[in-house]
């Protein structure tokens, strides 16, 4: 496990003052590693798990060559320019082969995913033909030779790797695992993250409102990002801005959980002990990072009962919390997890609007995507980019990427968009 100190010597201009947010995540990639434990699950237990090994198909799918239709299969050598009669000799159904010879002039009727019997390559669907019991007619030109067969291993061939270690398995890798007859497989044991709120304004659910006071949103929003990243979160309430009960929570969080997400607390001017606990506590570093929302985040470790858990102590504001757990502590988690992080698929619109942006920067702004009449994509944003406006992340579909380099919009340009999906 790497220091703060050594991998801040290993990047080229680390400078915790001014960190780009791509510098920001080849930080994290080195701080954090996944869990070592893994263990074995079903696939209906595996749904958002990182495999923790390649899984390499057993057997191949399909295991015979079978008809993609319902019709007759036959040689497909004998299709010429002229129409083909045969004679329907027998039934093949679907679980189980049939034993049968197919002489030339003759067809099997053959239902979709039957076993091909021996010899035949080709069905022509009941539709194309002119059929009564005894003899079918298949016409010229609704059939080539291999038609409507699907191979012995076109899915997957025995001894390929199927699924690799890192990928996270979603609705179709848990049917393929199944498809392979593998009742379980290695996946790395579930994260668990603590997440508390700092603040001495900030009231729990229940609280009599008081001036100068807000309610906190953002253990419900990160509780959201949290659970849906499939992670089992550990709620740790509101901290009050005290040593003791700040300290407290570091250390009750660090003891349970391997990551702690807090709120608050982070920013240059604060007058609270937040920074101070974290510091004495743990190894953490506090970065001013050259983005909008979200600039200052503290992120380090902290060691608790011969455990160590990664700490990401991000700004106070509702939308910088969002913006700065999608931007960095989401890849972060991933790679925790066992998981290969995925690139968010950026789509690229065109913006209805000018936006001023200062090369130097990474700015997110809420944007909402529609599709012209024309057929293409255009954003506009949601009016007020105010860090504290939350309503803003929840009118937006997606989040407007003004990339590092990039200088003012002009209405019309393309620009990039992450849209949220189901992260979201
Ligand atoms: P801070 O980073 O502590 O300076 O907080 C920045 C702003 O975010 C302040 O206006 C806080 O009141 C607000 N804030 C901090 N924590 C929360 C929270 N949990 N829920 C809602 N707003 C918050
Ligand atoms: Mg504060």
């Amino acid at each position: 496990m790497k220091t703060i100190e050594q991998i801040a010597v290993e990047l080229q201009g680390y400078d915790p003052q001014a960190l780009s947010a791509g510098q920001v995540n080849e930080f994290l990639a080195r701080l954090v590693t996944p869990v070592d434990a893994t263990e074995h699950v079903s696939p209906f237990g595996a749904l958002g798990r990182a495999l923790a090994e390649d899984v390499i198909s057993p057997i191949s799918v399909p295991p015979h060559d079978n008809s993609a239709m319902d019709g007759f299969a036959f040689d497909g050598a004998q299709l010429g320019p002229d129409a083909l009669a045969l004679d329907v000799v027998g039934t093949a159904y679907a679980g189980k082969a049939w034993q049968g010879t197919v002489k030339p002039g003759q067809c099997v009727k053959i239902m979709t995913g039957a076993i091909m019997p021996a010899g035949l390559d080709t069905v022509v669907p009941l539709e194309f033909v002119k059929a009564s019991a005894e003899r079918i007619e298949v016409p010229t030109g609704v059939v080539k030779p291999g038609d409507n067969r699907r191979l012995l291993g076109e899915d997957l061939m025995a001894g390929q790797p199927a699924l690799h270690r890192g990928q996270t398995l979603g609705p179709a890798a848990l049917g393929l695992v199944a498809s392979l007859g593998l009742p379980s497989v290695a996946v790395y044991r579930r994260v668990k993250v603590a997440y508390f709120s700092t603040g001495d304004e900030i009231l729990s659910l229940g609280e009599a409102p008081r001036e100068g006071a807000v309610y906190d949103s953002n253990r419900y929003t990160v509780f959201g990002l949290l659970t849906r990243l499939g992670v089992e979160v550990i709620d740790m309430g509101v901290v009050k801005d005290e040593p003791a009960e700040l300290e407290a929570a570091f250390r009750s969080a660090a003891a349970q959980a391997d990551a702690i997400i807090t709120s608050g607390g982070v920013s240059m001017g604060e007058a609270d002990h937040t920074k101070a606990m974290m510091k004495q506590l743990g190894d953490v570093a506090f970065w001013r990072i050259a983005m909008r929302p979200g600039r200052p985040m503290a992120v380090g470790r902290i060691e608790q009962a011969g455990r160590s858990a990664v700490l990401f102590g991000l700004p106070g504001n509702p939308v910088a919390v969002m913006v700065t757990f999608l931007a960095f502590v989401r890849p972060a988690l991933q790679r925790l997890m066992g998981a290969t992080p995925t690139e968010p698929v950026l789509l690229q619109a065109h913006s209805g609007e000018a936006m001023r942006k200062k090369p130097g920067r990474t700015e997110y702004q809420r944007g909402i995507v529609t599709r012209d009449a024309d057929g293409r994509l255009s954003v506009r944003t949601t009016g007020n980019q105010g860090s504290g406006v939350l309503r803003s992340m929840v009118e937006a579909n997606g989040l407007i990427v003004l990339h590092h380099g990039q200088g003012n919009v002009a209405p019309g340009d393309l620009v990039d968009v992450m849209m949220f999906d189901g992260a979201i």
